[in-house]
């Protein structure tokens, strides 16, 4: 049946057919009665169409304010009515209470159990909203959760479901492609083992100056030693630091000097009772309870002098899009789908559906604006929102960053214009002033993503003014500066115009924006690219053409570099995932350790006759449960000395993402041969006791959780691992796709060798 032909069934069985089913004409159509009885309003086509298109997994490009909110409520139930779960992700947590409150009255109607999870959700208020049919939650909070119950040990306090099956994603370009490498981070608080070391490696470096013997990488804010500093190094502390023993030591040292060089007091972190306590960098605010990565967190301690605590160790981390791919099936919505259509089909095999608009497009959008400079730029912003103030027309301008907004605030406040700024820092105040910013006379300043998902009504949320603001010519949007992608430039345009209103929409740039300056602007241009200032907008044709391919080089280039990561992650996510399952098996009980039957049987005999047996199958599953755990974290730290140094594999001509995983997978592997050894240790140490309960297992004392804005974060203290291999004579080391005979067998069997079986 072909579209249009469902719609026009669903609406006849809506007035008066059999809906009793669960065929899918039929749940909507139940929902399209539920939706006009509680919520009063009639299903559009469009909607339904949208709905449908969901239901069939795509990636559904629906413009904003046309109503996306209630056409996932149709998929939702026709997928919970036929027994899946759904989790709505939403773009933040404002939305998933607002929608969860919004559509519930449907949910109630309908039959089918819906719940919602924000951060301040504690564990019971999760547990429940979990086991409903539909939960409304961010992608950032399931992602948590799903790594929280990874450093958890008692079932009980598990939150996260054990089967994931379909998810919704709204706002979907920007959890699957704008903050798709985002990682998501659980950190465990253990104790500093060596708390005098890392202060005497501090007082060490006194000698060591910038730029002579180490440099700063300023994109990734990341310090490496030159070969002098190398030298240097070798000389105060006496040994290797390139080698694999050094490797250790290399790791304070590059985190001290970074403590001392980078990070910044009253910046990045602060200083308060004797504690470090880490701004964020989103938010701006005090971030309490966490600590900075690995040895950066000492190494901080050191630079002030203060009584070094603890390491935060990295226990498990997986990045939005990963998670994302969790879900064995996923639909998403969005105002710009289009754009990314391509992206989508490849990396996350979602076909685009457009659905066109319900009533025709009343929006202006002026070609991109180009002028000499920065300064210039501004001026002719101000000069187009004073002429909207003075006509009492609402204007929104979408800034590149927080600093810009409060720049041309500034400005405007020296212009007698009252304005509003938002900077991503409050979801639900955003969402109030956002719901403003079409009322008479509004000035609205905005960095890019703030208030997304919220409606922008022309006359205020009641309309009471729509007629003014209408005759002013709608709501005005200005954004700021070419955007790495289209796509951001079109979401912000599409906050104008909403269901059929009228709106205009201006695009301005500078010779100087980051974007024209790292693409060279000035060599793709040639001759047209000004030589001597210009004011007034720059009309060039051929130049204001390359400036707009520039952005397509971006957009390709992100595109490139996301699929390129790929080739990295996807190791880590399928070892991942057998961690995480394991682990969870044997705490739940599900599967039984056999280790120290199988590996150490007389100790195993001597164990048994002194405990009980079913007490000491529980211990045993605790602690290979917790080397799991010990062993991860040293896998994500091994693997992330040898991402920072296998690009060098390039220089021998190999291909590093196949030296990645080779290495990956034999790290993996080499836990098999480690991890029996180990719970041998432990099961002697545990004979020592007189009860089971005397012998404690470690956990991590308080873990906390945090998301890196970039996947380079987290490796920032991380040293290169310079043993991949010898710069100046390649020794090639064997490699296993050399001998694809043995290959194949011995990857597959890591957990089967571990616990004996797959
Ligand atoms: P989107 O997520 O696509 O931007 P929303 O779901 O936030 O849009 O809805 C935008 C506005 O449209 C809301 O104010 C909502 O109440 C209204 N709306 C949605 N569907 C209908 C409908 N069928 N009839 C009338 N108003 C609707
Ligand atoms: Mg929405």
């Amino acid at each position: 049946m072909d579209k249009k032909t469902l719609i026009a069934k669903i609406k006849e069985l809506a007035t008066g057919g059999d809906t009793s089913g669960n065929s899918i004409e039929q749940v909507f159509a139940r929902c399209y009665n539920a939706v006009e009885k509680t919520l009063g309003i009639t299903p559009f086509d469009e909607q339904l169409s949208a709905a449908l298109s969901l239901c069939d997994g795509m990636m559904v490009q629906m413009q904003t304010g046309e109503g996306k909110t209630l056409s996932a409520v149709f998929a939702a139930c026709s997928e919970a009515a036929n027994g899946g779960a759904v989790h709505i992700l939403t773009f933040n947590d404002y939305l998933a209470k607002r929608d969860y409150e919004w559509m519930k009255p449907v949910y109630d109607e309908m039959g089918v159990s819906v719940g919602y999870v924000t951060e301040k959700s504690d564990t019971a208020e999760r547990k429940d909203a979990y086991k409903r049919q539909v939960v409304y939650l961010t992608a950032k909070e399931a992602g948590f959760d799903y790594l929280r119950d990874f450093v958890c040990f008692d079932p009980e306090k598990m939150v996260f479901p054990e089967q994931l099956n379909l998810a919704i994603v709204d706002e979907a370009d920007s959890i699957l492609i704008d903050e798709a490498r985002i990682p998501l981070v659980i950190a465990g608080d253990l104790a500093a083992e060596d708390s005098s070391s890392t202060a005497q490696v501090y007082a060490k470096l006194s000698d060591f100056i910038l730029d002579e013997h180490f440099e700063i990488d300023e994109e990734s804010r990341n310090v490496y030693l030159t070969d002098e500093g190398a030298d240097l190094a070798e000389d105060v502390f006496g040994c290797d630091i390139y080698s694999e023993e050094g490797a250790p030591l290399l790791a304070k040292v590059c985190a001290c000097l970074k403590a001392r060089a980078v990070l910044k007091e009253d910046k990045d972190y602060i200083v308060k009772d004797e504690h470090i306590t880490l701004i964020d960098e989103f938010t701006g605010r005090a971030a309490i309870g966490r600590v900075f990565p690995g040895e950066l967190q000492p190494a901080v301690e050191a630079k002030h002098g203060l009584k070094i605590t603890s390491r935060g160790r990295i226990m498990g981390n997986i990045a939005l899009q990963y998670f994302a791919r969790l879900y064995p099936k996923i639909a998403g919505m969005t105002g710009t789908a289009e754009l990314a259509r391509e992206e989508f089909d490849a990396l996350y095999g979602l076909p685009t559906d457009i659905i066109p608009t319900r009533l025709p497009c009343a929006r202006t959008d002026h070609p991109l604006e180009m002028y000499f400079d920065r300064e210039e730029k501004h001026a002719a912003i101000i000069s187009a929102i004073e002429e909207a103030a003075e006509a009492q027309r609402p204007v929104l301008v979408g800034t590149e960053s927080i600093e810009e907004s409060e720049e041309l605030a500034a400005i405007l406040r020296t212009k007698g214009i009252e304005c509003s700024v938002l900077n991503a820092k409050n979801d639900t105040e955003e969402a109030a002033i956002i719901s403003r910013a079409g009322e008479k006379g509004a000035v609205t300043i905005s960095t890019n993503m703030a208030g997304r998902g919220v409606d922008i009504k022309l006359g205020g949320e009641d309309c009471r003014e729509k007629e003014f603001v209408t005759d002013a010519g709608g709501l005005l949007v200005l954004a700021t500066s070419m955007r790495e992608s289209s796509r951001i430039t079109r979401q912000l345009r599409g906050r104008a115009g909403r269901q059929g209103d009228i709106g205009e929409s201006r695009f301005f740039a500078s010779l100087d924006d980051g974007i024209m300056t790292k693409y060279e602007l000035h060599k793709l241009a040639g001759r047209h690219y000004p030589t001597e200032k210009v004011s007034g907008a720059i009309d060039d044709k051929s130049l204001l053409k390359e400036a707009e391919r520039i952005q397509r080089i971006s957009e390709g280039d992100a595109f490139d570099e996301r699929s390129n990561l790929m080739k990295y992650t996807m190791i880590g996510e399928k070892h991942r995932e057998q961690t995480f399952r394991r682990r969870k098996a044997l705490l739940d009980g599900s599967y039984n350790a056999e280790m120290w039957q199988t590996h150490a049987p007389e100790l195993y005999e001597e164990a048994a006759a002194k405990f009980d047996k079913d007490a000491l199958q529980k211990k045993q599953n605790l602690i290979l449960a917790s080397l799991l755990n010990e062993f991860w974290c040293d896998y994500l730290d091994y693997t992330a000395y040898l991402r920072e140094g296998i690009h060098l594999t390039q220089v021998a001509g190999r291909n590093p993402a196949e030296e990645y995983n080779i290495a990956c997978e034999e790290y993996y592997d080499s836990a098999a041969d480690s991890i029996p050894e180990r719970m041998a240790e432990k099961l002697e140490a545990l004979l020592d006791c007189s009860s089971l309960d005397e012998y404690k297992v470690a956990v991590p004392t308080k873990t906390y959780t945090y998301l890196l804005d970039d996947m380079a974060e987290e490796f920032k203290t991380k040293p290169l691992l310079l043993n991949v291999f010898d710069e100046e004579e390649p020794q090639p080391k064997p490699r296993k796709t050399e001998e694809p005979a043995e290959k194949p067998e011995k990857k597959k069997g890591f957990f089967a060798s571990l616990f004996g079986k797959k």
